[in-house]
């Protein structure tokens, strides 16, 4: 089993066509810096740290990604992905809306904030981009089946790009997940598989057929480097909405923290490339009670994250193992931000909150993070004063067993002008 995955990366290393990943140079360790050619492996082969795009981006202008298309393309320059990529058949995912909050912001006391309006893009969360850029990696290195475990939303998103690819999908999920999120991938494959486990359970037997299998790429496993790229669009878009500025603070849910981290290696990347002004910001994340092992380890003030076994409505977010976990407290550490926790009751009230203020109908990560704003504000660990963005991340449709008890009809009357008038509305 060895064996395979060794002969896949000389024969995909030998086969690769030239600018198949970009300004991509290599892959380097987070942990020991140690570098690797690009192909699909994410694991350090000296320390097992996790690896990281690396770039040679020469010279990168606003002109030249404002002349792009309105999607993620726009910023191929600064993805793993090969020049001609927008002839290849895909989702087109990105450029959603940044939206000027001021309903929410006058409703939590804030001057400014912003909703990065993820819930728009084509399988209605972000995780349309990472799977957009895990798919060109796929295709480059000849892969013959699309696959991923998945808390839901990754499974919708890579079940409609490989259909819209031609290329095969088998998506992995835990079994309790939401029926939504269920049919949202089984309309796009016939392969949805249903685990009796948790997402981490789910995770594990994807490492294992990834390692017995090499013409499988599953997109957050042995492609992870390239996927996790996808991310940093979000952190380009913000910049370039607020007509090339960062804002103060930003606000995001944490799952596996790999989100998180992009945007904010995003905002960096820009500040080398001088496309915007270096000035500082503060990283704030988003985590759930029942499942906030990194919230948790930011608060302790300790370094190590202990896994917890999720229990919460939010669970896309549901991870209790996150591999980008350390990284995400040592961004908030270093930014001044941090990293907070919210009931599920806050978390259902904070879907309608927003819901009611700017017509946005987010789900249960999305009022995670809502709560999570809500929270920092009120305990003084957020700026008021300062220009405040926010991520959602997902749509509403897809998690309607969080709120459908706590809304619905305000009164059932009879077709008739007195019963109308009877039940007190107008
Ligand atoms: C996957 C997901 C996240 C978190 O992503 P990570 O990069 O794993 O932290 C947040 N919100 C939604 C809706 C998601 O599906
Ligand atoms: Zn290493």
């Amino acid at each position: 089993m060895k064996e395979s995955f060794v002969s896949l990366t000389l024969d995909s290393a030998s086969t690769l066509r030239a600018g198949a990943f970009g300004n991509a140079t290599h892959l380097s360790c987070r942990e020991c810096g140690a570098t690797r050619e690009l192909g699909p492996h994410y694991a350090c082969s000296e320390c097992f740290g996790p690896l990281e795009v690396a770039y040679d981006f020469g010279q990168v202008t606003r002109e030249q990604i404002e002349a792009g298309p309105r999607n993620i393309w726009r910023y191929k320059a600064l993805l793993p992905v090969p020049d001609d990529i927008e002839t290849s058949p895909n989702l087109e995912p990105g450029f959603t809306r940044l939206l000027d909050a001021c309903n929410l912001a006058a409703e939590l006391g804030l001057t400014k904030l912003w909703v990065k309006d993820d819930s728009t893009n084509p399988t209605n969360s972000f995780k349309d981009r990472v799977v957009a850029c895990a798919l060109s990696a796929a295709r480059e290195l000849g892969s013959r089946v699309f696959a991923c475990p998945s808390t839901g939303n990754l499974a919708n998103a890579v079940a409609a790009a490989g259909a819209r690819a031609g290329i095969p999908t088998v998506v992995f999920i835990p079994s309790n997940l939401e029926t939504p999120k269920q049919v949202n991938s089984a309309v796009f494959t016939e392969s949805l598989v249903a685990v009796d486990g948790t997402y981490d359970d789910v995770n594990k037997l994807a490492s294992e057929i990834a390692g017995e299998d090499p013409g499988w790429a599953f997109v957050n496993v042995n492609v992870r480097p390239f996927y996790a790229e996808g991310s940093k669009t979000l952190g380009y878009e913000i910049a370039e909405q607020l007509g090339w500025r960062l804002p103060d603070q930003i606000v995001i849910p944490v799952a596996s923290g790999s989100q998180l981290t992009k945007v904010h290696k995003a905002f960096q990347e820009l500040i080398a490339l001088g496309l915007v002004e270096d000035k500082p910001y503060k990283v704030f994340g988003a985590q759930a009670d029942g499942c906030s092992p990194v919230a948790s380890a930011f608060k302790a003030g300790v370094d190590a994250i202990r896994p917890v076994k999720p229990d919460t409505i939010a669970k896309s977010l549901a991870i209790g193992n996150p591999a980008d976990g350390i990284y995400v407290l040592d961004i908030a550490r270093q930014t001044g931000g941090g990293v907070e926790q919210v009931s599920d009751d806050e978390i259902r009230a904070a879907i309608v909150l927003l819901a009611r203020n700017e017509g946005i109908f987010t789900e249960t990560a999305g009022g995670t993070t809502v709560a999570v704003l809500k929270k920092l504000v009120e305990t003084g660990q957020l700026d008021p004063d300062a220009e405040t963005v926010i991520i959602n991340t997902g749509h509403g449709l897809k998690t309607l067993d969080a709120v459908s008890g706590s809304v619905g009809p305000r009164a059932t009357i009879a077709p008739t002008y007195d019963a109308f008038t009877a039940a007190g509305i107008a």
